[in-house]
């Protein structure tokens, strides 16, 4: 039975690029491309959440 893992949904309006979930990824998984946070390397992503709970901006949401 495998269980379906949330993703980091990034709301491009929201963010304002300023790095802190690219920081807080344990996993290493998330970019600044263009100045927008980017899920680059998504099969590396756990799902654990971390990047949305530290974005001041509420630009990620897990889906
Ligand atoms: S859910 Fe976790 S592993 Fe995935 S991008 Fe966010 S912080 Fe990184
Ligand atoms: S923490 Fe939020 S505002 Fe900052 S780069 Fe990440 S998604 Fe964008």
């Amino acid at each position: 039975m495998a269980e379906e893992k949330k993703k980091p949904e990034i709301d491009k309006e929201q963010c304002t690029g300023c790095g802190i979930c690219v920081d807080e990824c344990p996993n290493k998984v998330l970019e600044l491309v263009n100045d927008v946070a980017t899920l680059t390397k998504p099969q590396s992503c756990d799902g654990c959440g971390k990047c949305a709970e530290a974005c001041p901006n509420e630009a990620i949401k897990m889906k």
